[in-house]
């Protein structure tokens, strides 16, 4: 392959800004690059490691072994025009917002939600996104990729794909290299006022369009988020717990103030940040350089060179802090890498 480095320094690569080197890199553009780079990988019996935008990982400052392959593989278009809906593919690597841009002018609705969550089109699939009462299973149509265990093509469709929440088959199976995903969007535009804030925002307005909506995000979203190209961060890094009806009930003793949304049968799921605000009395809490982002408590912030093990021990001391409190044992929306 022509275009692989050697010892590429990765904390440029992801938004947290940790990572040691990587014995070799290389972006890819297409799926035949793609092959090449896992066939490199094989002949040097070397681990390979998929990066998108790197905004949801948090990198080891060892330096990792293997190969890491950066999938910017390009280009948008409507595959299918029906008399209700479109049906957009996109490249694993474009931005999600650029995919928004699309759909928007082309008069299409869906995705609008989920404008400023800065990773790559085929990373929404893995992680299944969500933001302001959307997620991307709603309107993932099919994801289309590489095996790397034969270099074959795969294409699952949406139910094949075992969405979840921040979940899917690709997050466990790390052979399945994700190319194209096509999304089933609107060609009328419906808006989603299942999130408070946004519904609020346009009370008493009636004439309004998806460019609108996509204002209205990226205004909620800069008043309660940090700016990554500014400070360190990965978004939320915890992921909200879900616990069954009968320790909900338990909690509620304890705390009766304690939210709770619906997770399906005998499951509720409970607010993080309220736990960590109210419960464990840690809102803007901070060690050194890492700390929780005062404006939302699952949104922990690199403030500047802090390093892997200061995040990690800090996101640790979240994790039993939660746990002496409520008993209930978090988990990380965030990946650990090597
Ligand atoms: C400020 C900020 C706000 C955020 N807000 C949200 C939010 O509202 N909702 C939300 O859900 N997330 C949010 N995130 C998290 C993050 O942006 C998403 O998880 C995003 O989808 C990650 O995309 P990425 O391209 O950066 O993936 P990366 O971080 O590069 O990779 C994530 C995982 O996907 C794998 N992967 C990446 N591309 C591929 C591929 N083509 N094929 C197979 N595997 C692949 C990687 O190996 C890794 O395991 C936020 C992050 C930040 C920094």
């Amino acid at each position: 392959m022509q275009n692989i480095r050697k010892n590429v320094n990765l904390s440029s690569l992801n938004t947290f800004k940790t990572g040691g080197n990587a014995r070799f890199f290389c972006e890819v553009e297409s799926e035949n690059e793609l092959i090449e780079a896992l066939k490199f990988a094989k002949e040097n019996k070397l681990e390979f490691f998929i990066i998108g935008n790197g905004s949801n990982l948090l990198l080891s400052d060892n330096d990792f072994p293997g190969i890491v392959i950066k999938i910017i593989i390009k280009g948008k278009k409507i595959e299918i025009k029906d008399a209700d809906y479109s049906v957009v593919s996109a490249g694993a690597g474009e931005s999600f917002d650029d995919l928004i841009i699309f759909m928007a002018d082309n008069s299409l609705s869906g995705i609008e939600n989920l404008w400023n969550i800065p990773g790559t089109v085929g990373a929404s699939a893995v992680q299944n996104i969500g933001a302001y009462g959307a997620e991307t299973k709603d309107f993932i149509f099919l994801v289309e990729g590489i095996d790397a265990n034969n270099f074959e093509k795969f294409s699952f469709k949406n139910n094949e794909c075992r969405f979840g929440y921040r979940e899917s088959i690709f997050k466990k199976n790390k052979n399945l290299i994700i190319t194209k995903v096509s999304f089933k969007l609107n060609n009328v535009f419906l808006p989603n006022f299942s999130y408070p804030s946004l519904k609020e925002y346009f009370s008493g307005r009636k004439n309004f369009d998806v460019r609108e909506i996509i204002e209205a995000i990226g205004k909620i979203r800069r008043e309660k988020l940090p700016d990554w190209k500014v400070l360190g961060t990965a978004g939320s890094f915890f992921k909200n717990p879900i616990i069954t009806e009968e320790e909900y009930s338990k909690l509620l003793e304890k705390f009766p103030d304690l939210p709770r949304y619906d997770a399906g049968k005998d499951f509720v799921k409970i607010p993080l940040g309220f736990v960590i605000d109210k419960i464990c009395l840690l809102k803007g809490f901070r060690v050194g350089q890492v700390g929780l982002f005062e404006k939302q408590s699952l949104v922990i912030v690199n403030y500047g060179g802090a390093d892997f093990s200061e995040i990690d021990n800090f996101a640790k001391i979240i994790e039993e802090k939660v746990f002496e409190k409520i008993k209930v044992r978090i988990e990380r929306e965030v990946e650990n890498i090597f």
